[in-house]
C-alpha cells in the first residue's frame, strides 16, 4: 500500500505479504460462512420440524374428523368423502344398513359404559367379516353402514347377514352375556339411488321393515316405499283423532271352560273418514314411535275404564276388564298414580281389572316395568301377559314378574288339531302357567275343535271367534242379555 503525505512532500510504502491477506481474508470469510451454514441449517431444520408436527396434527384432526373415537372405525363424514370414489369406480355395489335391535334396552338397564364396551366389541367383529375393499363405518349411535363391492344378488347378502347376525350374539361384557341382535336393510347402486342419501335411505327404510320382525334383513323394494306413505299419513291422521271423536273401543269376551263370561278384553278400533277402518296392530306401532302413545293410552284407559263401570252398573254378573298397556306408558312417571285415581273416580275395585303386557315390548324397559307391576300387584291389580311364546325371554320373565296370567298366542292354536309338536306346546305352555300358580287363556280360538281340545288339557280361559268377534258396548251389552246376565 502507498499513501502520499503532501505536508511533508513523502510517500509512506508499506508492504504485506499477499499470501497472508488471502490467507486472512479466507479465514474470516470461512468464519463467516460457517456461521451462515450453522444458522441455515439450524433454521431449516427447525421448520421442517415444525411442518412435520403440522402434517401430524392435520392427519390427526382428520382423522378425528373422519373416524368415531370410540370403536375407531370410519365415520358418516369418511362415507361422504369416500362415496364419489366408489362412484367414479363404475361398478355396482351394495348398501347395508346395520341397526341394533335392543341397544336402548341394554343402554338404559347396564348403563352407557357398558353399551360402549359392548359396541366395541361389535365393530372389532364386523371388522373381521368384512373384505378389505369394503368399508365399514359407525354411522352413529347403534348404527353401522357397509359398503360392499360387486353386484350382490340375494344369496350373497343373505350369506353376508347370516354372519352378521351370527357375531350380534353372545357378546360378553363384564362378565354379562348380551344379545343384542340387529336388523339389516339393504340398497343396491344404482338401482335404488345413484347419491349417497338416496341409498341411505332406501337402505334405512328396507331396515325399518327389517325391524318389524327383527334380526332379519330385507332388501328395498318399491312397496316400501308405500308402506312408508302409508305410515306417513297414519302418524299425520294419528294426531287428534280421540278430540275428532275417530276412536273408540271394542270388547271381546273371555269364556271359562263352561263357557260362562270370566271378562272382556277392550280393543281400540280407529275409523278415519280418509284411511277408512285402521287395524290396531297399524297405528300402535306408529303411536308408539311418534310420542303419540301416552295421550292414547289415557284415553284408552279412560274410555274403557268408563264404559266398563257403566256396564257392571246395569249387570248382575261379575267380570273383569283386561287392557291392553303398551310399554311406552309405563314410561310416564304418573302412570300408576293416573291409573289407581281412575279406578278410584269410577267406583271400580282394583280387582276387577288386568292388565295385559306383551312379551315382546317387556324386554325393552325390564326393570321399570318390573317396579310398576309388584306396586301394582300390591295393590290388587291383575296382569296378564300377553302373547305368550312368541318372545324369547319367557321363563325369566316369569320367575320375576307378578302375573296373574299367561295368554296362549293365537299361532299356537290356529293348527293345535293337525299339528302334533304344537300340541305338545301346548299342554307345556299350560304345564308351566299352572307351575307358576297362573291361569291360562287361550286366544283366537275359532274352533269347537279348537275348544274341546284346549279344555281337555287344562287351559282355564278362551278367547277368540267361536265365542264372540270384539264387539261395540252396545253390542257386548245384547251378548250379555242373551247370556242372560244383564239384569
Ligand atoms: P292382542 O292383544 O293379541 O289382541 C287380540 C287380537 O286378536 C285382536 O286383534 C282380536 O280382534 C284378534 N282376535 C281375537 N280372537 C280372534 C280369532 O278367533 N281369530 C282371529 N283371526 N283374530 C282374533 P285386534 O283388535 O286387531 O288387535 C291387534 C293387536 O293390537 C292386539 O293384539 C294388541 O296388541 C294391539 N291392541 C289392540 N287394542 C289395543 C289397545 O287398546 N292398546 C294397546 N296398547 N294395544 C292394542
Ligand atoms: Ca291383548
Ligand atoms: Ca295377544
Amino acid at each position: 500500500m502507498a499513501i502520499y503525505h503532501p505536508d511533508y512532500r513523502l510517500w509512506l510504502i508499506s508492504e504485506v505479504d499477499n499470501d497472508y491477506v488471502v490467507g486472512k481474508f479466507r479465514q474470516s470469510v470461512l468464519g463467516y460462512f460457517a456461521v451462515l451454514m450453522v444458522f441455515l441449517l439450524v433454521t431449516g431444520a427447525f421448520s421442517r420440524y415444525i411442518s412435520r408436527n403440522e402434517a401430524v396434527r392435520r392427519r390427526q384432526l382428520r382423522f378425528q374428523a373422519t373416524h368415531d373415537p370410540l370403536t375407531g372405525l370410519p365415520n358418516r363424514n369418511y362415507l361422504i368423502e369416500q362415496f364419489p370414489r366408489w362412484v367414479e369406480e363404475g361398478g355396482r355395489f351394495s348398501l347395508f344398513f346395520v341397526d341394533l335391535d335392543s341397544f336402548k334396552g341394554i343402554n338404559d338397564n347396564f348403563g352407557h359404559s357398558v353399551g360402549d364396551r359392548l359396541l366395541e366389541v361389535l365393530a372389532r367383529r364386523f371388522a373381521a367379516l368384512v373384505e378389505t375393499q369394503d368399508l365399514l363405518i359407525r354411522h352413529g349411535g347403534d348404527e353401522f353402514v357397509l359398503l360392499v363391492s360387486g353386484p350382490s344378488p340375494e344369496c350373497r347378502a343373505a350369506a353376508l347377514c347370516r354372519r352378521i347376525f351370527e357375531v350380534c350374539q353372545d357378546i360378553t361384557v363384564d362378565g354379562m352375556m348380551f344379545s343384542p341382535g340387529c336388523s339389516v336393510g339393504i340398497a343396491h347402486y344404482p338401482e335404488h339411488g345413484q347419491e349417497l342419501d338416496e341409498l341411505l335411505r332406501a337402505a334405512d327404510l328396507a331396515m325399518y321393515e327389517a325391524k318389524i320382525e327383527r334380526n332379519t334383513y330385507r332388501t328395498y323394494h318399491s312397496d316400501i316405499e308405500d308402506a312408508y306413505v302409508q305410515q306417513s299419513r297414519i302418524e299425520h291422521l294419528l294426531r287428534g283423532a280421540t278430540q275428532r271423536g275417530e276412536i273408540h273401543m271394542n270388547y271381546q269376551p273371555q269364556v271359562d271352560s263352561e263357557g260362562h263370561l270370566h271378562g272382556v278384553e277392550s280393543l281400540v278400533r280407529w275409523k278415519n273418514p280418509e284411511l277408512g277402518m285402521v287395524p290396531p296392530d297399524q297405528f300402535i306401532g306408529v303411536a308408539e314411535r311418534t310420542g303419540q302413545m301416552s295421550a292414547l293410552g289415557r284415553f284408552i284407559l279412560e274410555q274403557s275404564l268408563c264404559d266398563f263401570a257403566s256396564l257392571l252398573t246395569r249387570s248382575s254378573h261379575r267380570f273383569s276388564l283386561s287392557i291392553n298397556i303398551s310399554v311406552r306408558q309405563f314410561a310416564e312417571a304418573s302412570f300408576s298414580e293416573d291409573l289407581l285415581a281412575n279406578l278410584a273416580r269410577f267406583g271400580l275395585e282394583t280387582d276387577t281389572v288386568c292388565l295385559e303386557i306383551t312379551e315382546s315390548t317387556l324386554v325393552e324397559a325390564l326393570d321399570r316395568v318390573q317396579q310398576i307391576l309388584w306396586f301394582l300387584h300390591r295393590q290388587g291389580l291383575a296382569t296378564s301377559l300377553d302373547d305368550f311364546g312368541t318372545g324369547y325371554s319367557s321363563l325369566a320373565i316369569l320367575k320375576d314378574l307378578p302375573f296373574n296370567e299367561i295368554k296362549i298366542d293365537k299361532s299356537f292354536v290356529d293348527n293345535i288339531t293337525e299339528d302334533e309338536s304344537g300340541q305338545h306346546l301346548v299342554r307345556n305352555i299350560i304345564s308351566i302357567g299352572h307351575n307358576y300358580g297362573m291361569a291360562v287363556l287361550a286366544e283366537g280360538v275359532e274352533t269347537r275343535e279348537q275348544f274341546d281340545l284346549l279344555k281337555s288339557y287344562g287351559c282355564d280361559l278362551f278367547q277368540g271367534y267361536y265365542f264372540s268377534r270384539p264387539l261395540t258396548l252396545e253390542a257386548l251389552e245384547a251378548y250379555m242379555v242373551r247370556g242372560g246376565q244383564v239384569k
